[in-house]
């Protein structure tokens, strides 16, 4: 067993102690003991255990009391906690000990084998998820870097074709000229291109959730489209938007929808825009809806939300990754997004925020 997988067992009725700690070592773990709270602090916060097992009953202070300080404190915050207690346990209990940060509660008598079972299908649960946050990281790491690292060069080649169309203006055919700004057109969209692959790469959200009032920052995205709402004679309409708790990149969200929604417009028809929030179980529902050219049926539909897949060519600027930066933002606060279209006729971006209880106004 690896020292990262170390198990600090907490109770303070010696006899059960004793019996856990020898059936986990038996089983092949590396443990650590502790009777109070204040040890359980101590102890976690230098060995850093990978699971704590923990009893909800000790002599200094409750065992939810304890798990909250471990949560709060940044070395301990990871550990997988195991909250047990006798079977006199009422059900609020449980439901207190998970909301306050454990992750499952067992109820005693646990038969040895059950315990070992469970522990190891955390640490199994735990290692995927280590290795996924690991694989995610070098992944931004590596678009980071590669991004970065093409931009230079991109420069050079950008301005060296505009330094020699410029030496050249008059003196060689006009054919030259031609294949000189095709250069540099080509140039510029790659720098765009790399641009949005850094601001893919960037998106690591999932940071604090703070108050986000919806009519507020429908306001704001207006303000920052304005442009292209007074030239494509767009009208956006809305219905009433909810102030809710959101973590950061919701403006993103709504920033690419409405600007798709003007961007894939009908020929000589203004947009017709009308951005709607509905309550649902557990969560809320915005919708984005346009009269737009929609999107043909198949499954081409669901991959418009990968980065670089566009539909309908290079005749309408951009660079594919704008519902690809959506899907991060919403997918990371557990929320879920898709689009409803008729070819033709319009479509209808929808996704959700998980409420978590946290709405503001109803
Ligand atoms: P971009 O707009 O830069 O191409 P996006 O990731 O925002 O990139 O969109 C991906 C593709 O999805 C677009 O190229 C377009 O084909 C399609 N699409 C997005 N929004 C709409 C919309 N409102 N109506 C029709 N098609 C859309």
């Amino acid at each position: 067993m690896s020292a990262v997988e170390s198990i600090l067992n907490v109770d303070d009725y010696d006899p059960g102690r004793y019996a856990r700690t020898k059936v986990l070592r038996l089983a092949g773990f590396s443990v650590l003991e502790a009777r109070t709270g204040e040890e359980t602090l101590r102890i976690a916060a230098e060995h850093r255990p990978t699971l704590i097992l923990l009893d909800v009953n000790l002599p200094d202070m409750s065992g939810f009391e304890v798990c909250r300080r471990l949560r709060e404190s940044p070395e301990t915050s990871a550990a997988t906690i195991v909250h047990f207690s006798a079977s006199s346990i009422q059900s609020h209990h449980l439901v207190s000990g998970l909301e306050g940060g454990a992750d499952t509660y067992l109820v005693e008598p646990v038969d040895p084998s059950v315990l070992v079972a469970t522990i190891h299908a955390f640490l199994r649960a735990r290692r995927a998820e280590e290795a996924l946050r690991r694989s995610n990281a070098e992944l931004e790491w590596f678009a980071h870097r590669a991004a970065h690292d093409l931009k230079e060069p991109l420069r050079t080649i950008a301005i060296q074709a505009e330094l020699l169309k410029q030496d050249l203006k008059g003196s060689v055919e006009p054919g030259i000229q031609t294949s000189l700004q095709f250069v540099m057109d080509a140039a510029q969209r790659m720098a765009s291109l790399i641009d949005g692959l850094l601001c893919f790469a960037r998106v690591n959200y999932g940071g604090n959730a703070a108050e986000v009032d919806g009519e507020a920052l429908f306001a704001e995205v207006c303000e920052s489209l304005q442009g292209a709402i007074r030239d494509s004679g767009a009208r956006i309409t809305h219905g009433k938007l909810p102030i809710i708790v959101a973590e950061p990149g919701l403006e993103e969200v709504f920033q690419n929808l409405i600007a798709n929604a003007i961007k894939y417009r009908r020929e000589h028809i203004p947009p017709q825009i009308h951005v709607s929030a509905q309550a649902e179980a557990g969560s809320w529902r915005f919708s984005i809806q346009d009269n737009g050219i929609g999107i043909e049926p198949g499954p081409h539909r669901e991959a418009i939300f990968k980065i670089f897949t566009r539909l309908h060519g290079q005749s309408i600027p951009g660079s594919g990754i704008g519902l690809a930066l959506a899907r991060k933002i919403v997918e990371t606060q557990g929320g879920r997004i898709w689009v409803e279209s008729e070819p033709g006729a319009g479509s209808t971006f929808h996704f959700t925020i998980p409420k978590d209880a946290r709405s503001l106004r109803k």
